[in-house]
């Protein structure tokens, strides 16, 4: 291969070769460049086509289908209905490794407020309620970035050796496709990767990328207690156990595991939003039922939050010399943690192709489910792409202009071309780059 210099040994990161000394990241990146804008037309009908008609998790079925019927004009070997609605797309071209490319196929329960000729007005039940439906998280972008992706990877077939293993996963909105996806052999009936890549698209500039080394997004766990107590007349506490007050003491002493438990130096929140008890302001009700979420970023930490919480809540039901309370932690998904020899490995070819226009970022609060096929096994590399003008961008910054909706907001609205073409371009250099190391065998 000539494109990229080793720069990854089994993980290792090898910085002894000089980088790059073959390779002509700037050309190649303007031959992908013109590859995706000759392109275009097809991925800007996909993209549209997919952002009109959005579904909602799990509901993903005209989507996937769309996303499969393209790899399969493409030459990929596909089979649906992985982990419910999930595509998995598989290409063999020689001895090599197998590359991950992953998107999400899922819209939100949420009514765009864009005004664009192409916006959705789509409606389907969720939760037992009609809802509208929007791409505004942007998953529309990833799934174009991921065709556009997998039809330059094609057409430069003799630039690269191994197998591409394109997955287009339910549901994560509701972090629950990835593991509905490993849950249904992802990595038994398919091969499992060697390496992974994902993105993600945000509110900054386009021809922009961020990303992480190490962690990238926080754990997520939900919280639910229930204290059980003794109901009876508000002027008579004594013949009641008051489960307001344990929930009341429970709400404050929590907080003491984060500030006297947990190293400081350690991400870690736990917040109670939502306490349900009682009706009237005389009866002291017989129990009082408490959610809250738990986010953090390292599983030491979290373990020890999990501990902490429960020991709180058992102590202060025993201080009220109430029955134990009812204590459930849903784990919801894993901290994103990128591989440091893939991102030493991605990055150089990144820098090369963008410059300044790539960043490091530090880590982000919300979470993400990649962070299941990390745990499972595949070393990764999560990266972001801007959506809107850098000029809008710039002005937000400076005050000038105003403030540009993110994700999940009604108005989430990328310009498509100049996002999809960073999204190809960038995608398709990342995967470079560890076919690479890895067909030189280092
Ligand atoms: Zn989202
Ligand atoms: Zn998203």
């Amino acid at each position: 291969m000539r494109y990229v210099a080793p720069l990854l040994a089994s993980a290792v990161i090898c910085f002894a070769q000089p980088a790059h000394a073959e390779l002509d990241v700037p050309s190649l990146k303007s031959a992908i460049e013109a590859s995706v804008d000759s392109d275009y037309p097809h991925l800007d009908t996909l993209y549209k086509d997919i952002h009109a008609h959005p579904e909602i998790a799990f509901q993903e079925v005209k989507t996937a289908a769309k996303l499969a019927a393209e790899m399969r004009a493409l030459g990929f070997e596909v089979t649906e209905n992985v982990g419910k609605t999930g595509v998995v797309a598989i290409y063999r071209n020689g001895n090599g490794p197998t590359v991950m490319v992953r998107t999400e196929l899922d819209a939100l329960p949420m009514e765009e407020k864009t005004g664009l000729p192409y916006a959705s007005r789509e409606k389907t039940t969720w939760e037992g309620r009609e809802t509208f439906i929007t791409h505004s998280c942007g998953h529309d972008i990833h799934m174009a970035s991921w065709v556009g992706t997998a039809k330059t990877l094609v057409g430069m077939k003799d630039k690269w050796q191994g197998t591409l293993m394109f997955i287009a996963q339910p549901a994560e909105e509701i972090v629950s496709g990835a593991k509905a996806m490993l849950a249904d052999g992802l990595f038994t009936r398919f091969p499992k990767p060697d390496f992974g890549f994902a993105l993600h698209d945000g509110p900054f500039g386009y021809g922009t990328l961020a990303y992480r080394v190490g962690i990238g997004s926080s754990a997520s766990d939900g919280l639910y207690v229930k204290f059980k107590g003794r109901g009876g007349h508000g002027a008579v506490p004594q013949a009641t156990i008051d489960p307001v007050m344990m929930a009341s003491r429970f709400i404050v002493d929590v907080q003491s595991v984060i500030s006297r438990e947990k190293d400081p130096t350690e991400f870690g929140v736990v917040s109670i939003g939502a306490i349900h008890a009682g009706t009237v302001g005389n009866i002291i009700p017989d129990e009082a039922v408490l959610y809250g979420t738990i986010r953090t970023f390292k599983s030491n930490v979290r373990a020890k939050m999990h501990e902490g919480i429960e020991r709180t809540a058992k102590a202060v039901a025993a201080m009220a010399g109430a029955p134990e309370p009812e204590i459930r932690i849903a784990e919801g998904t894993k901290a994103v943690i990128n591989d440091a020899g893939v991102v030493a490995t991605a990055e150089k070819v990144l820098k090369a192709a963008y410059g300044d226009k790539i960043r490091q970022t530090p880590p982000g609060t919300p979470s993400e489910d990649y962070s299941e096929f990390i745990t499972a096994g595949v070393p990764s590399m999560f990266f972001n792409i801007g959506v809107y003008e850098p000029e809008r961008v710039r002005a937000w910054i400076d005050g000038t202009g105003p403030a540009l909706p993110s994700n999940h907001s009604p108005q989430f609205a990328p310009v498509p071309k100049p996002t999809i073409t960073t999204g190809v371009t960038a995608m398709t250099l990342a995967v470079l780059s560890v076919f690479d190391q890895r067909a030189r065998g280092q």
